[in-house]
């Protein structure tokens, strides 16, 4: 009964309230569910957490995070190809005639 109690009012009146900041703060990188679940379950820690929950996606070439699926990367400028949720460096098509190898 005990226990219940103190569950009850930990979810209540820190779990909730840090939950919802965490998610706030983390849905700026697109991880507010981790943000939610890191508040909730630590508290004024999973604040802490959240500020460095990242859900963006990364650049093939330079890990950098990217939001949504760009087309050239903001970090390096490498073009990238999008398969799904998986991105790719799209090769450069050289032309040997361009190139002067002809
Ligand atoms: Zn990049």
């Amino acid at each position: 009964m005990e226990l219940e109690f103190a569950l009850a009012t930990w979810v209540c009146y820190v779990g909730l309230p840090c939950g919802l900041l965490a998610a706030a703060i983390s849905g700026r990188h697109n991880a507010a569910g981790t943000g939610l679940i890191l508040g909730m379950a630590l508290g004024p820690i999973g604040i802490v957490a959240a500020c460095f929950a990242d859900g963006r996606r990364q650049c093939p070439a330079c890990n950098g995070r990217v939001d949504g699926k760009p087309r050239l990367c903001m970090h390096c400028g490498s073009e990238i190809e999008w398969l799904g949720g998986h991105g790719r460096v799209r090769e450069p098509i050289i032309d040997d005639r361009v190139a002067g190898n002809e």
